[in-house]
């Protein structure tokens, strides 16, 4: 079941406005078991829009076109599909009727330019549009369905919401594409494909095949896992056998396999354990409690967090010596372990954590450049340190510095 998404509209290829409709369609088009193959971005021009329609009607077994069903010239969108199937465009009164009926509810007359709107390609099904003007148009050429939705994300998802649940999901008897992302930080993307590639790639030839994508981003890598499946308890199925596997490989690098974030994860395991935390910041600037503050009930563990940047504040608020500093400089393991002693007895919490590095771009030596940050986890009976080099600017710094600490807490706590 493969299908091709267009989005009209000139607008959309100059650096203002972005295509999200076909995001939108995508998701519904999935959750029925449609694997989209193909979307473009076309201008409002009826040559090039209907090259593109005639292309993809070669393969696609659905074309979703959103976009240029507007009453002015330049929407051009039933006019490119007519020509394309070798049909007419024909008037149809009792949609202009609709048209100029809407307009007299609103106290106003019909402009003639939305007659255009009211032109349907022969032989083609309405689809009503309860938010606007345009009605949308379903078309079927061989195994192809065409579908023509106006542009206007409110007007698009509900109309195509019909049409799923009206024509497209009874074809698919109840199929649909189901996800999975397994998510793992503290581990290079060679790394993790050169263990997980010879897992994954033997299940593209299972019976219910997956098909797995991994995607590096900062502090985290992704593998997506998909399958098409007649239902959704038997996608179960397959998705858990195969989460198992890679979970077996990877180990505790493996943070979640359900959406959660790590903070979330982090927070559950502060939970289940009656525990609290405190954070002791320098280089993150306050971003770790900010992120495990994001989580919804964060008030039950996190205590405080104190953003110590200056030596004086280190010494002031968290007990930390000016002999140490002097010793070590402010960024060094032994730093971040009086930083995590110091806000986690000040607090009285289970957990103390302690951040100081370079975030950069000024600060490094040859010693300790720009991105070195040491990290220190602390409770009543157990102690990590470790210090990191991380890459990039100051932002991707501070994200990764507030990744691995979250990672170590969650892997002290696990
Ligand atoms: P149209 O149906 O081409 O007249 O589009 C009307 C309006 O809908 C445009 O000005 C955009 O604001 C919006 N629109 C059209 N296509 C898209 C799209 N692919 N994604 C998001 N918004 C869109
Ligand atoms: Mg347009």
């Amino acid at each position: 079941m493969h299908a091709c998404i267009i989005a009209v509209g000139s607008e959309l290829l100059t650096p203002f406005r972005v295509d999200t409709n076909s995001l939108a369609i995508t998701e519904r088009l999935n959750t029925i078991g449609y694997a989209v193959r193909l979307k473009t971005i076309v201008g409002d021009t009826v040559d090039e829009l209907a090259q593109v329609v005639s292309s993809a009607l070669v393969w696609a077994d659905l074309i979703v076109l959103t976009g240029g069903l507007g009453p002015t010239e330049d929407d051009v969108t039933r006019d490119a599909v007519a020509r394309v199937l070798q049909v007419p465009l024909e008037e149809d009164r009792a949609v202009v009727e609709r048209i100029r009926a809407r307009f007299a509810r609103r106290g106003m007359t019909m402009p003639d330019i939305n007659r255009r709107q009211a032109m349907v390609p022969r032989g083609a099904t309405l689809l009503d549009n309860a938010n606007g003007t345009a009605p949308g148009l379903w078309i079927e050429r061989g195994r192809t369905a065409i579908v023509l939705l106006p542009g206007p994300p409110r007007e698009m998802t509900s109309m195509l919401d019909a049409v799923i649940a009206e024509r497209l999901a009874p074809k698919s008897g109840g199929a649909g594409l189901f996800r999975r992302v397994v998510k793992i930080t503290g581990r290079t993307e060679s790394d993790v494909d050169q263990q997980a590639q010879p897992i994954y790639g033997a299940w593209t030839s299972r019976a219910i095949p997956i098909s797995t994508t991994i995607l590096a981003m900062l502090g985290q890598i992704e593998l997506h896992l998909t399958v098409r499946a007649e239902s959704r308890a038997s996608a179960d199925a397959a998705l858990d056998a195969a989460v198992a596997e890679l979970r077996t490989a990877l180990g505790d690098a493996v943070y979640s396999v359900d959406g959660r974030p790590l903070e979330a994860v982090v927070g559950e395991l502060l939970r289940a354990r009656r525990a609290t935390i405190a954070v002791a910041e320098s280089c993150t600037g306050g971003l770790l409690a900010s992120r495990l503050t994001d989580v919804p009930g964060s008030s039950d563990y996190v205590e405080r967090r104190a953003v110590c940047y200056s030596n004086r504040a280190k010494t002031e608020w968290l007990g930390v010596t000016e002999a140490l500093l002097a010793r070590h400089g402010a960024v060094s393991e032994q730093v971040a372990e009086a930083m995590a002693a110091g806000i986690r007895s000040r607090a009285g919490v289970t957990v103390g954590v302690g951040v100081t590095g370079i975030a950069g771009p000024g600060g490094g030596t040859a010693e300790k450049p720009v991105g070195t940050v040491a990290i220190a986890v602390q409770t009543d009976d157990d102690a990590r340190v470790r210090t990191f080099q991380f890459i990039g600017g100051r932002e991707m710094v501070k994200f990764q510095a507030s990744q691995a600490a979250l990672n170590m807490v969650r892997l002290l706590l696990s």
